[in-house]
């Protein structure tokens, strides 16, 4: 690869930067993409820095936007006592291809580790309880998968609630253990969603 022309090995270089792309992976990319027309190539940078200006996170709930409150904050429609508490913006997208989840989100931003040094305020965890003491929350869906830290995390906040009417529920087993909610397919979220169960 060393002898390929620079503009190509720095392209290479950086696809290979993106998650779950390997060298050989970006080669393959590269070598699609210079297939293409120019056209289509600057219709996808254009659409790359287009999101990242656009893009911002959701004063409500912390999702992706492009407005102050996103599009599902804002929908009358949503049930709007039912939150689903979700680790990161991206693990909405999952719930929301399969339109099982009819109430809204709230991303925490990460999940508890006190060795890294990410405690509950480093989180959104105290503005997902003021808003629960503000609005009238019936039940908080703690969806953050089923690593050690992320267990924790939702034994936290459900021990913090532990004294309100709030239902406390978790996804069913059946999401593999330290898997990213992005990867799960839908026939299992499904089952996970509606199996749900107290914590
Ligand atoms: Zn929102």
């Amino acid at each position: 690869m060393h002898s390929s022309p620079p503009a190509l090995e720095r392209l290479v270089q950086e696809l290979s930067k993106l998650p779950g792309i390997g060298r050989k992976t970006a080669g393959r990319l590269a070598f699609f993409l210079l297939s293409g027309d120019r056209e289509k190539m600057e219709s996808l940078a254009s659409a790359i820095v287009e999101a990242k200006d656009k893009i911002v996170h959701c004063n409500c709930c912390y999702g992706f936007s492009e407005t102050e409150i996103c599009q599902i904050c804002d929908d009358p429609r949503r049930t709007k006592d039912v939150i689903c508490v979700v680790e990161r913006a991206s693990d909405i997208l999952p719930f929301e291809n399969s339109g099982i989840h009819k109430g809204l989100y709230f991303v925490l931003g990460g999940v508890l580790s006190p060795l890294d040094g990410i405690k509950p305020e480093t989180l959104h965890i105290p503005t997902l309880i003021e808003r629960i003491e503000k609005e009238n929350v019936k039940e908080l869906i703690l969806a953050l998968g089923s690593s050690p830290e992320a267990e924790s995390t939702a034994l936290y906040i459900d021990r913090i609630l532990a004294n309100t009417p709030v239902h406390r529920t978790r996804l069913a087993r059946g999401i593999p253990v330290g898997s990213d909610l992005e990867f799960i397919d839908d026939i299992t979220m499904l089952r996970a969603f509606e199996e749900r169960v107290k914590i």
